[in-house]
């Protein structure tokens, strides 16, 4: 007799499918990764036959106002997509006048159903109808590109982190060869604690399937593709972030050994699971995936739950747990949806 099969439903808190390099086959990349079938990489197991990961939600991030829209709209089509709006810090530079305000605006009518986007603003596309906005971002400090002026940069980032404070919602936070930069600015933030407006309309109900946005967001975001050292992050748990662990802590080189090390004593429930593809794909898989895909996600649990001598089972559970209080997921599905 054999043992039933365990299903691990994963959540992917950082996932570009609103880029390019989804376009043209979104709907199969969603379908097959809501049915738990990885893409072609010769039918690899994550631990054994008892197991099958699948994808349960996936938050997408945006670059910018278009890709905020796009990822409104994805979030509309796909039970499983969530939505963010925001603009990168690579594309502090290139935003238009305009663009962020209205972005301001969607994050402010997304908790606060009495914003009239006819009224006081114009500006507000009427894209918020039936989209799970979850999350402010991506937004951060980048010193590896450095496509925008750094003073640039940190002025967008406070404007998210204190749209994140105002609205109650999650922000997601990047950042590359800038954590001693990230970490001033977040001790800043943090000192500077104003109280958090709570939405307007606590009373409403939530359509279904949609994030109880009625309550405010237990943490102020989570730092993404955590890069950063041990004490980073502890030090950010401290202050209240979540830590994104992606590709970077599977991968066996010895300069991602401080990484795989924050992973192992980080508080397991401040932890998420991340791929940011289609870039980043885990160990074992890079460079044999064109791109990263949300069902990746499980090799990262998998490393996690090496690190920390849990079951991988445990890691998913617990992750996913974290995403669903972090953006506040509604009831997120416990099977597969097969093919
Ligand atoms: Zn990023
Ligand atoms: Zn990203």
């Amino acid at each position: 007799m054999s043992a039933p099969v365990r299903f691990l439903p994963l959540v992917d808190t950082h996932a570009h499918l609103n880029l390019d390099a989804f376009a043209a086959d979104l709907d199969d990349v969603v379908a097959r990764s809501r049915s738990g079938r990885f893409p072609e990489i010769r039918g690899r197991r994550v631990e054994d036959a008892l197991f099958r990961p699948f994808l349960a939600a996936a938050v997408c991030p945006a670059v910018d106002l278009e890709s905020s829209l796009r990822a409104l709209e994805l979030s509309r089509r796909f039970d499983v997509l969530y939505a963010a709006v925001g603009i990168h810090p690579n594309h502090a530079a290139l935003a238009e006048r305009g663009d962020w305000e209205t972005i301001e605006r969607l994050a402010l009518a997304a908790v606060d159903v009495k914003v009239d986007a006819n009224d006081s603003n114009p500006a507000v596309p009427p894209s918020l109808d039936g989209a799970k906005l979850v999350a402010v971002g991506e937004t951060g400090l980048d010193r590896y590109w450095d496509d925008a002026p750094f003073d640039v940069q940190l002025a967008l980032f406070l404007k998210h982190l204190e749209l994140g404070r105002r609205t109650g919602l999650p922000v997601l936070i990047h950042s590359r060869d800038a954590n001693d930069d990230l970490n001033a600015a977040l001790r800043d933030f943090c000192a500077d604690a104003a109280p958090v407006a709570q939405p307007k309309s606590p009373s409403l109900p939530n359509p279904p399937n949609s994030p109880n946005l009625t309550a405010k967001s237990p943490s102020p975001g989570v730092v993404h593709s955590f890069s950063g050292t041990p004490e980073q992050a502890l030090a950010w748990t401290e202050l209240g972030f979540y830590l994104g662990f992606g590709g970077f802590v599977t991968y066996p080189n010895r300069k991602f050994a401080e990484i795989a090390e924050a992973a192992r004593v980080a508080p397991l429930d401040r932890i998420l699971l991340e791929t940011d593809a289609p870039f980043l794909t885990p160990h074992p898989l890079r460079g044999k995936l064109e791109r990263n895909e949300p069902l990746t996600t499980a090799f990262v649990a998998k490393r996690i739950a090496e690190l920390r001598g849990l079951s991988v089972a445990d890691v998913v559970r617990q992750t996913t747990e974290n995403a669903a209080r972090l953006f506040r997921f509604p009831t997120l599905p416990t099977e597969p949806t097969p093919l």
